[in-house]
Parts: C-alpha cells; structure tokens; sequence
C-alpha cells in the first residue's frame, strides 16, 4: 500500500498503521458470526430521579470478542452498520432488553438505542409492537432513544413513525442532545417525551459558568414544551446536587450507578433502597 506524496516521493503505511487496518479487518469478519455465537450481552443503566428515586435502566450493548476482549459500541456499531449486521443485532437488543424489564417490578422502563439506520428501516413500529407483546411489556415502560441525527433524513416518514410510536404508548427520548445541530425546529416538530442532555455539557458543569448556562437553558426549554430532561454522564455529588436544584428531572452516569448486567440488578436495587432510607 503505497502512494505518492506531493513530492512524488514514494509513502508507505507505517507498521502501527498497517496492524490497525489489519485489527478492524478482523473484527469486521468475526462480526458476521458474533450473534449466532452468542457474544453480545447487555449492560443495564440506572435512571434516576433525585434524589435517589430508581425509574428505569437504559440498555446499552456489548460485544465479548474470544480475542480482543470487550468491543464497546461505538466502535463495533459503525462495522456494523456499514456491513448491514446492525438490524439484526438491534433486533436482538430490543427483544432482550423487553424480555429482561418485564422480569422487574412493574413501574420500572426500560430505555432501548436506536442507531439511525434501525430507525429509518421499513416496518420498524411493526417490530416494536411485537417485541413488546411478545415480552409481555407494556407499552409505556419502553423507551426509545434517539439522536438528531436521525431526524436529518426523509422527515415526513420519520414524523410519521415517531407520531405512531407515540400513540402506541412507548416513550421518546432526544439522545445526547446539544452535540449535533440541535435544530429548535426538531422540538417545535417531533412529540419527544424526554430531553437527555450530553455529558459534554455536564462534565464541567460544577467549574464553567457558560455549561451552566446552557444546562439550565435547556432544562428551561424542555419543560416549556412539556418535555422531561433527562442529565446524562453524571459522575459527582456537586452535579447531582446541582442539576437537582435546577430541577432536572432524571440523573444518569456513574455517580448514580455504572451499567451493570442483568443478574447484578437485584442486589443494585437493593442496596440503593437501604440508601435512600439513610
Ligand atoms: P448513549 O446512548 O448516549 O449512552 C450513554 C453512554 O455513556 C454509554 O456508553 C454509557 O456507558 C456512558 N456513560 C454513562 N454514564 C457515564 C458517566 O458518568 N461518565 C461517562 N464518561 N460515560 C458514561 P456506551 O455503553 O459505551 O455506549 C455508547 C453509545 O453507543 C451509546 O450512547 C449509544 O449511542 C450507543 N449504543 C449503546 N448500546 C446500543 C444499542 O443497543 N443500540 C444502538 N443502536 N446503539 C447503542
Ligand atoms: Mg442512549
Ligand atoms: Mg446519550
Ligand atoms: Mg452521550
């Protein structure tokens, strides 16, 4: 793999390079056979309402590659997007994660990722109503979570599908917004139920003024429009205390609880309830 630089002179791939490309390739192929081989699982993170009130967990995928060791999904879900795998494996996400929350008590949701190709794909309401009969969930206890980025692409459809979603009883969420265009139009447009702000903004919250700012801003905002707001990346007491003052409705990130796998739910729950008896 060489190619001429600007000064004809011939450019070679460094090593490090090569082994990269060379990695990527890999997992790309033993992508192809992960699902059948069983090496996703999910993790289950707490949503919270300060202050220590459990409502729900978001799902959030791994993959256990034999070799590598765990693949987290930012990296693995662009592979499989780009190679097609990504219905497939939403799909298994979504069926699990419906299966796993009508297992815990009855007021808890459970929040499911759609990446944008999933959403975007023909007959998605379809599959959604059966994942949740076929679970045996009702329909108000999932949500589902997207990012802007999906709204860019064939707008009439993608209000339509969120308008039947919506009549279906399932809840939606605005992933990581303020990192994209955050378009005020997507607001004004689209019946989002919850509003989750990146952790860009958060994770400074405690020492910059303009964060602050914008945090409150777009707790304002929400809440204007009859939307919940959700916090995302949550590491410190400082945040929680402050995004609870400012009345954030629903904290997530590591302060008040890491993803865990399902059969760690339990013990999570009960410990956090002799906590908020403290
Ligand atoms: P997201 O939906 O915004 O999920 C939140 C991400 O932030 C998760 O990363 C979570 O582990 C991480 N996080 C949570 N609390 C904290 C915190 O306090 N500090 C920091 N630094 N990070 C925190 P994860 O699990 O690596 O997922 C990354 C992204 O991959 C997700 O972002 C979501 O967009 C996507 N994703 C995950 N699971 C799925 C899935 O099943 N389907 C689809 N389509 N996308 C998924
Ligand atoms: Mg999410
Ligand atoms: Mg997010
Ligand atoms: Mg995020």
């Amino acid at each position: 793999a060489a190619k001429k630089d600007g000064r004809g002179r011939a450019k070679t791939f460094s090593r490090s390079m090569l082994i990269v490309l060379e990695q990527r390739e890999m997992l790309r192929r033993s992508l192809r056979t992960a699902l059948q081989d069983k090496q996703f699982s999910i993790e289950y993170q707490p949503l919270v309402e300060p202050p220590f009130s459990i409502v729900g967990f978001e799902a959030l995928v791994r993959w256990h590659h034999p070799l590598v060791g765990t693949i987290p999904p930012n990296v693995f879900i662009p592979m499989a997007e780009a190679d097609g795998l990504m219905n497939e494996i939403g799909q298994w996400v979504l069926e699990e994660a419906c299966r796993q929350a009508a297992t815990w008590p009855s007021h808890f949701t459970v929040a499911v990722n759609l990446s944008p190709a999933e959403f975007l794909r023909e007959g998605l309401t379809d599959r959604i109503a059966q994942a949740i009969d076929m679970a045996g969930l009702r329909a108000d206890r999932l949500e589902l979570e997207v990012t802007e980025s999906v709204l860019l692409e064939r707008t009439t459809n993608n209000l339509d599908t969120l308008n039947t979603l919506n009549v279906l009883g399932i809840q939606i969420s605005l992933d990581d917004f303020g990192t994209f265009y955050s378009s005020l139009s997507y607001l004004k447009n689209f019946p989002f139920d919850t509003i989750k702000i990146d952790r860009y903004f958060i994770k400074d919250l405690e020492s910059d003024e303009k964060s602050q700012t914008i945090v409150r801003s777009i707790i304002a905002l929400a809440h204007g429009l009859g939307m919940r707001v959700t916090a995302e990346g949550v590491e410190t007491i400082g945040q929680a205390v402050w995004l609870r003052k400012e009345g954030c409705d629903r904290l997530q990130g590591y302060f008040l609880g890491m993803p865990m796998p399902a059969d760690a739910i339990g013990a999570y729950l009960r410990r956090s309830s002799a906590m908020a008896t403290l």
